[in-house]
């Protein structure tokens, strides 16, 4: 089996410092907590950002700054959202991408009802900008699935944009009015991408282990992070970024998996070194 990549999601827009007051949310907590991360086993840093106040955020300089001081520390690959402040307009969502130029950026494909609260806007035409500003920035995309519709739409920016092949997915399972995180619906989407895709898995919260022994057992690579779970176990916080990426690698390794190291990342997805 090939590697095994695990992504470190270390912030997202969700916790706070009172759910887990070891979350990261300034650059420097930021880019201390990747680098825990990788000297953990993490190969690519999937970065949301915060505000002064610790809210969310899409400001290009909270990007600039803290992908300065992780490219300082280590050499994991930086994969940066591109939706991160779910009120945040079309253009602000792309101009750190201009700005940074990152080896990789989130694609989220599809608007989804969010948590029963707000509806997550990916509209056709933010879409289609996306798909063209990481085609001609050569930005590889992660193109994130919360339902299986979404791969309809991937398979259109794929075809139209055209995004070059293979693309990376990443199955979000369990979150609030998304597809509900079991082994079943995972398998089900593995299957359903085209044919030579690379996939990865987390499910939210709870349903963090299932789904990341899982992915690990059918081949594919892992995301882990407070962004998606603030819980090592039941009732017990985690108490770093990095404790959650030990684990990973570790199961990994009892799965006979190798970890994935940033230079396998950039050989294995053809990356452009930023
Ligand atoms: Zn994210």
């Amino acid at each position: 089996m090939r590697k095994a990549i695990i992504t470190v999601a270390p912030t997202g827009e969700g916790a706070t410092k009172r759910d887990n007051p070891a979350l990261p949310t300034t650059p420097s907590e930021i880019a201390d907590s990747v680098y825990e991360s990788w000297q953990a086993g993490a190969a690519i840093a999937h970065l949301h950002m915060r505000d002064a106040d610790d809210k969310p955020t899409m400001a290009t300089d909270r990007f600039v700054e803290t992908v300065a001081r992780v490219r300082e520390r280590c050499d994991i690959v930086i994969n940066l959202t591109t939706a991160g402040d779910i009120h945040a307009g079309d253009d602000i969502r792309l101009a750190h991408l201009q700005a940074i130029r990152p080896e990789m950026a989130s694609f989220d494909a599809g608007s989804m009802n969010w948590a029963y609260q707000e509806v997550f806007v990916n509209s056709p035409a933010f879409l289609a900008r996306l798909a063209k500003t990481v085609r001609d920035l050569d930005i590889k995309p992660e193109i994130e699935i919360f339902d299986t519709g979404m791969i309809d739409n991937a398979r259109h920016y794929i075809k139209t944009t055209p995004l070059r092949q293979p693309v990376h997915f990443q199955f979000v399972l369990g979150c609030p009015g998304g597809m509900p995180a079991t082994i079943e619906n995972l398998i089900y989407l593995t299957r359903q991408i085209p044919e030579g895709s690379t996939w990865s898995a987390f499910g939210i919260g709870r349903h963090h282990i299932p789904i990341m022994a899982a992915a690990l057992l059918l081949g594919g690579d892992v995301r882990v992070g407070f962004e998606d779970n603030i819980y090592y176990a039941k009732g017990q916080l985690a108490t770093s970024n990095a404790q959650l990426v030990e684990r990973a690698a570790r199961l990994a390794r009892e799965f006979g998996r190798e970890v994935a190291t940033p230079g396998d990342v950039r050989a294995d997805f053809g990356l452009r070194r930023a």
